[in-house]
């Protein structure tokens, strides 16, 4: 019980109060009484001390009476128990009934005398060495005619007072030490009773602080503890509603950081990364056992860590572009750095965030590459056009022969010009999401397709002696799809056969279907594609084989092959190329139906 700092203090107040309130009260009483005591002795000092002179009175100062005073002051004294001496006005003793007058000396200085000589009467009290007690003295003037003619003193042994002070001192102090037991005690019995409450308190208010937020404090002593209990019991309510908000707010945090389509990473202020999400993981392999020792240099480049370093130094954020290859993939990162400062203003750590821009970056370059090819193939027939024109203008109209080659050109690259435009013209459109919301999709039949397509292009495969079969079911081949898109594709995909294909070749159109799908195949037996361009020939602008001479002395743009990719995407499909050079080439591709 001790070892609780507020029974002690409790106990010790207790105690403090008890000691100090009883000796005070003890101190005051034992000092009453004995005063009282010596009052009332006093007082009959003096009463006897008056009586004596009365009864006596001329034959106090009679030195002829001085035998019977002697004798009378002796009876007296044995009834009375008092010391009786009759003094002149020089202090000389004439009588006395303890001593005999001639023994003793003068006692014109004594404390009482003095005071008698000059007031109503004198007190004193002296320790007697004869009787080895003190002594009250009280001496009265005595009066013949109005003249002083000596003193009567009376005197009585302080023994009986001061044992009865003793006893009186002693029985306080006995009750004293008694009043102490029980204080003791009952302050024992109190302070358990206040500390169990507060014991049973502090047990609760520990396992809600070590986590358990379930638990309860059950106080009811109708006192400011049970308030106490209740407050806490609200607190920690708070508390359980306020860390399931936050829980609640991390895990969604987390929840975002881990699903965001960017690398987040934390650093310490030394470099190293502390934390990072799932995309920064599995973007740079890093792996939880190495993440706090692993510098963010681990990455790859050194211009991280020292971006973090000016981070950490200025306490700005700062962006940087930031090039790496990954599984020989070129990436590129604008990667943002923020400086995590805490309430004393000191960077506790740096945020970097990587966001991938590789996707940006590349349609930028191909955007870029894509105007410099179109700038590339107008200007080329262009070129042409005022090249021969100028030389018609120059004189050469006049050369009927030299005139009708000169047009001619002009003419075929114009149309080429036309081909290039109109080409573009439909990538354009392809590429605008707006258009391609437009599109209405309908039921195309694309045997019928087929047909039209060989319609179309008979004039060109007769021209080169060409045979184009169709391989078509009997059923209709129904897709959902825009009719002039598919026409389109079916379009171009036979003209570049009929182009790579030399005089007599055979090209042919087959349709097939399965359960939930379309296949077309348009395969020639033409100049074929070489392995290396294969992967490429999907692309804007590309052209196998630069150098080889083109069957059709029109020329290409490039762009059919990617508008054909671009539809058939369009419409959920995919495209496939097989190809070998001087064998021949087969385009295939499915469509949902
Ligand atoms: P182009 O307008 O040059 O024909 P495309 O995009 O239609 O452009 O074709 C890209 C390249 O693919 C062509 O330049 C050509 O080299 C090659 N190619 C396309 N179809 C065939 C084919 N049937 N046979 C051989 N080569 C082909």
């Amino acid at each position: 019980m001790l070892k609780s700092k507020i029974s002690r203090r409790l106990i010790f107040s207790f105690l403090l109060i008890t000691i100090t309130s009883l000796s005070l009260l003890g101190m005051y009483l034992l000092q009453f009484f004995y005063n009282e005591n010596l009052k009332t002795k006093t007082e009959n000092l003096i009463i006897n001390a008056r009586t004596i002179e009365v009864s006596l009175e001329d034959a106090l100062y009679n030195p002829a009476k001085q035998d019977y005073v002697n004798n009378e002051i002796h009876k007296i004294s044995d009834a009375t128990n008092l010391r009786i001496t009759i003094i002149n006005v020089n202090g000389q003793v004439i009588a006395d009934s303890w001593e005999q007058t001639e023994e003793l000396d003068n006692h014109l200085l004594r404390q009482e005398v003095q005071d008698a000589l000059h007031k109503k009467y004198g007190t004193s009290i002296r320790y007697s060495d004869t009787i080895k007690e003190n002594m009250l003295y009280a001496a009265m003037p005595v009066y013949q005619n109005d003249e002083l003619v000596g003193i009567v003193r009376t005197a009585s042994t302080l023994y009986p007072i001061e044992n009865s002070y003793k006893h009186i001192r002693n029985t306080i102090f006995t009750a004293l030490c008694i009043t102490i037991i029980l204080a003791v005690l009952s302050g024992f019995i109190l302070a358990y009773r206040q500390i169990k409450p507060i014991r049973q308190m502090i047990e609760d208010a520990q396992k809600i602080a070590d986590g358990d937020l379930d638990r309860r404090i059950y106080i009811y002593t109708n006192d400011e503890l049970e308030v106490l209990a209740q407050t806490i019991n609200k607190l920690t309510t708070n508390l359980e509603e306020k860390i399931s908000e936050a829980d609640a707010e991390t895990r969604k945090l987390s929840l975002i950081l881990e699903n965001m389509d960017n690398g987040v990473m934390l650093l310490d202020t030394q470099g190293n990364i502390t934390t990072a999400n799932q995309r920064a993981r599995d973007l740079f392999r890093l792996t939880p056992d190495l993440m706090k020792k692993q510098s963010i240099n681990a990455i790859g480049s050194t211009l991280l860590s020292e971006t973090a370093k000016e981070v950490l130094k200025t306490m700005s954020t700062k962006s940087i572009a930031f090039k790496i290859n990954i599984n020989h993939t070129k990436k590129t990162f604008d990667v943002f750095f923020a400086p995590i400062i805490n309430s004393d203003n000191t960077v506790i750590s740096i945020l970097s965030v990587f966001h991938d821009i590789s996707v940006l970056q590349e349609m930028s370059t191909r955007q870029t590459e894509f105007v410099a090819n179109a700038s590339h193939e107008l200007a080329t027939p262009l070129t042409s056009i005022c090249g021969f024109s100028e030389t018609l203008l120059s004189g050469a109209l006049k050369d009927p022969v030299l005139c009708e080659k000169f047009i001619t050109i002009i003419h075929t690259e114009s149309e080429r010009m036309d081909r290039l435009i109109k080409d573009l013209l439909q990538l354009a459109k392809l590429d605008s999401k707006e258009y391609r919301q437009q599109i209405k999709i309908e039921s195309v039949d694309l045997k019928e397709v087929c047909l039209a397509v060989k319609l179309k292009l008979q004039a060109q495969i007769d021209k080169k002696a060409q045979s184009l079969q169709l391989n078509l079911p009997v059923e209709p081949v129904i897709v959902q799809a825009n009719t002039d898109w598919i026409m389109q594709l079916l379009m171009n995909l036979t003209e570049n056969a009929i182009k790579y294909t030399p005089e007599q070749g055979q090209i042919t159109l087959t349709c097939t279907l399965d359960q939930n799908k379309v296949f077309v195949k348009v395969k020639d037996n033409g100049l074929g594609i070489a392995p290396e361009d294969l992967p490429f020939i999907f692309e804007r602008f590309y052209r196998a084989d630069k150098s080889r001479i083109r069957l059709d002395s029109s020329g290409g743009s490039g762009i059919g092959l990617s508008l054909v990719r671009f539809i058939v995407e369009l419409f959920g499909g995919q495209i496939f190329v097989e190809s070998q050079l001087k064998v021949g080439t087969s385009f295939t591709f499915y469509l949902p139906k």
